[in-house]
């Protein structure tokens, strides 16, 4: 079998393994990045991005020209509505965006490109594995050898079967669903978010319904629930979202589905996230929130840490990539991990909303902590409430286990 030699292969050419062959490749690095699917492939999303997304593409140097520029969140809980601008004056801009994920996706990979890395379209690539250590991939009949590969396949499928990178099976993950509609309000500035929706059985779901504004004549009409409800096995995706259109199509003059909804799953946990010669980023590694399901931010953050350590020392990056995104995120998402068993629990998400948006200037916390955008060194209210709940959640972290609604 031929085999070529690189620096650097990144198995997945979604916004996670485009940062990461950006980083590496102008850094020098001669990297080669597989993808299954054609140039110009769409990914199941919501397009939206926080104003952390945005400042992790501002650091990768990608133009925001192409998105929509978004002002803030309309938080909507049952009568309650807050329009809430995005947090001005922290480390991230003040301004998110929303922008169709074909779009962003290309803009992403042609940014690697003219950094210099090889992008191969429709080639699916599979770690080779020497004993426990990745040397390199098989793609399409040949070998490509290198110091470290990276695995930014998105949610769990065969890389993560073959290298132990699957979901834990106790914590919670998400599922949702979005389709595309003409709106005459497709130019809103704000990201709108239902926080009530139910089930077809009444049952209050964890998660929530969005209306994301792409600017372009359209809106991302999505919905999501995460795992810890009672009877998420048998909630049904498609009349969540029918109901969820039922309840926006007056107030945003909704037209018809552009194109079938369409669902995925959102990963939050990963039994492992390095190894001998390879690390997994983004959707690949459980980097999603679960407290408002963004993922691309995380991919490419990552991805942006992953190379960063490749190019400092190839051989203690796997295990550094794991400690440092650890310290980056592991303490955040943990905590939106037992968040998200306790508003598996009717009551307590129904009495939960109504405190998180019963004053502007909680909705404006509630803003703040779920977008990740505060930490507990962050200085003010928002800060000193997201240490006190971290508290409080890993103080009750093993009853939340055991009371768990889900069924
Ligand atoms: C309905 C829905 C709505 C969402 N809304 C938002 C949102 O509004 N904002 C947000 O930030 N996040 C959102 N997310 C999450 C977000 O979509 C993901 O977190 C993000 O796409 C992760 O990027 P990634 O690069 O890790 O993986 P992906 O974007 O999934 O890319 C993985 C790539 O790997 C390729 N691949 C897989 N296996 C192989 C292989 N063996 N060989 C070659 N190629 C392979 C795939 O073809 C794919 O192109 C949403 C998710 C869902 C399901």
């Amino acid at each position: 079998m031929p085999s070529t030699a690189v620096d650097l292969l990144v198995i997945g050419a979604g916004p996670a393994g485009a940062a990461a062959a950006t980083q590496a490749a102008r850094g020098g690095a001669n990297v080669v990045v597989f993808d299954k699917a054609p140039y110009g492939r769409d990914k199941v999303c919501g397009d939206g991005l926080t104003p952390r997304a945005v400042g992790a593409l501002n650091e990768l140097g990608i133009p925001l020209d192409d998105a929509h520029h978004i002002d803030g969140l309309r938080m909507i809980a049952n009568s309650t509505v807050r329009e809430l601008p995005w947090p001005d004056g922290g480390r991230f801009p003040n301004h998110g965006a929303v922008w169709p994920r074909r779009r962003l996706d290309a803009a992403l990979i042609d940014a690697a490109t003219e950094a210099g890395a090889d992008v191969r379209w429709e080639t699916e690539a599979l770690p080779i594995l020497e004993g426990d250590t990745v040397i390199g991939v098989e793609a399409n009949g040949e070998r490509y050898t290198a110091p470290m590969t990276v695995v930014a396949t998105g949610a769990p499928g065969a890389v993560a079967k073959m290298l132990g990178t699957e979901r834990v099976e106790d914590e919670p993950f998400g599922l949702a669903i979005r389709a595309y509609a003409e709106s005459p309000r497709h130019a809103d500035a704000h990201l709108e978010a239902c926080l009530t929706l139910k089930d077809e059985h009444g049952t209050p779901v964890p998660g929530y319904g969005w209306m994301f504004p792409a600017g372009d004549g359209t809106v991302n009409i999505g919905a999501g629930a995460l795992s810890t409800m009672k009877g998420f096995k048998k909630l049904n995706l498609n009349t969540l979202l029918d109901d969820y259109r039922d309840m926006v199509q007056e107030t945003w003059g909704l037209g018809p589905y552009l194109e079938r909804p369409r669902a995925w799953r959102l990963p939050m946990s990963a039994q492992r996230r390095h190894g001998k010669g390879w690390v997994a980023i983004g959707d690949a590694a459980g980097l999603i929130n679960p407290m408002n399901g963004e993922g691309i931010d995380y991919g490419l953050e990552s991805g942006m840490l992953a190379s960063d350590l490749f190019l400092a020392d190839a051989a203690t990056a796997p295990e550094r990539y794991d400690i440092e995104v650890g310290e980056r995120f592991d303490g955040f998402l943990s905590t939106g991990r037992r968040f998200s068993f306790l508003i598996g629990h009717p009551w307590i998400l129904k009495n939960g909303l109504r405190l998180a948006v019963g004053t502007e200037a909680i909705a404006n916390i509630t803003l703040q902590v779920m977008g990740n955008l505060v930490d507990s060194s962050t200085p003010g209210a928002a800060g000193r409430i997201f240490s006190l709940t971290d508290k409080a959640l890993a103080t009750a972290d093993p009853l939340l286990r055991r009371t768990r609604a889900a069924a």
